[in-house]
C-alpha cells in the first residue's frame, strides 16, 4: 500500500521501517501520510493499527483539506482579475479538473487543485490571452488595413510578440509589423488604433507632425484611446508570454 483514499483523493502513505520501539504517524499537507514502525513489525500487526487509527487519520485530512480551501479561496476573490478586450473578470477557481476556462458573466472559471498555487490558471489565461489575441488581431487587422490601403505595401507580414514596452513595431523596409499580446487586454478600439499607427509608418517612419496629422485623420480620438492603454490597473494583471511569438499574415 503506498497511497490511503479519502474524500475521493489518493494520499501518499509512506511506510519505513526503523530503528524504534513504536509505531509513529505524522500527517502533513505537504507529505501526505508518514508511519515509521519497528523492524520486527508483522504486516497483521500494521494493518491492525490502521484500522485503529483511520478516524484519527481522515479527520486530520479533514482539516488540512479545510485550511488548502481556505487558503485558495483567500488569494481567489480579492486579487485575481483578468482583463479582456477592456472588460474586467474575476479569476474564481474550481477543483473540477478542466482544460480550457469558462467565462460565466462577470467571471472566469478556472481550474485549480488545491494546494498547487496559480501555476495551472494562468496556463488556461495564457491559453485564452494567445487564443483570443490571434483572432482578434487578424480580424482588427482586416478591418483597417483598407483605410491604410494608398500608402501600404500589398502584402504585409503580421508578428504577435509578448512585447511589454512596445504595442508595436513597423519594419518598412521588409514590409512587416509586430504587435503585441498584451493589446488584447485593451478595448478593441485601441487594437484597431495602433494597428493604424503601426501602417502609418510605412508614410512617415518617425512620430513627426505630418505623422501625428495622418493618424489624427483616420483615428480622430487616438489621444484618448493612447491615454486608456497606460491603464495601470490592466497593466498590473499582465502575464508572463515569454517564447508565444507567431506568425499571424
Ligand atoms: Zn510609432
Amino acid at each position: 500500500m503506498n497511497s490511503f483514499k479519502h474524500n475521493n483523493k489518493d494520499y501518499p502513505l509512506t511506510i519505513t521501517r526503523k530503528r524504534v520501539k513504536n509505531i509513529n504517524l505524522r500527517i502533513s499537507s505537504s507529505k501526505g501520510i508518514n508511519i515509521s514502525i519497528p523492524f520486527n513489525l508483522t504486516e497483521a500487526r500494521l494493518e491492525s493499527f490502521l484500522k485503529e487509527k483511520e478516524l484519527w487519520i481522515r479527520t486530520h485530512l479533514d482539516k488540512i483539506e479545510q485550511v488548502l480551501a481556505s487558503r485558495d479561496n483567500n488569494i481567489a476573490v480579492s486579487e485575481d482579475i483578468f482583463w479582456l478586450l477592456g472588460k474586467k473578470y474575476d479569476c474564481v477557481y474550481t477543483e473540477e479538473l478542466a482544460k480550457d476556462a469558462r467565462i460565466v458573466g462577470n467571471e472566469i472559471i478556472l481550474y485549480r487543485p488545491p494546494g498547487r498555487g496559480n501555476y495551472l490558471p494562468h496556463l488556461l489565461l495564457k491559453k485564452i490571452i494567445i487564443t483570443e489575441a490571434v483572432e482578434q488581431i487578424t480580424n482588427a487587422y482586416e478591418r483597417v488595413k483598407p483605410l491604410a490601403k494608398s500608402f501600404t505595401p500589398k502584402n504585409i507580414e503580421v508578428h504577435i510578440r509578448p512585447t511589454i514596452s512596445k504595442w508595436g513595431t513597423c519594419y518598412t523596409k521588409k514590409a512587416k509589423i509586430h504587435l503585441s499580446y498584451y493589446l488584447i487586454h485593451f478595448p478593441i478600439e485601441c487594437i484597431e488604433y495602433i494597428i493604424i499607427h503601426e501602417l502609418c509608418h510605412f508614410k512617415y517612419p518617425n512620430h513627426g507632425k505630418q505623422f501625428h496629422s495622418l493618424v489624427e485623420s483616420l483615428i480622430p480620438n487616438w489621444k484618448e484611446l493612447n491615454l486608456k492603454l497606460r491603464d495601470p490597473q490592466i497593466h498590473s494583471s499582465f502575464l508572463d508570454l515569454k517564447g508565444f511569438g507567431i506568425r499571424i499574415k
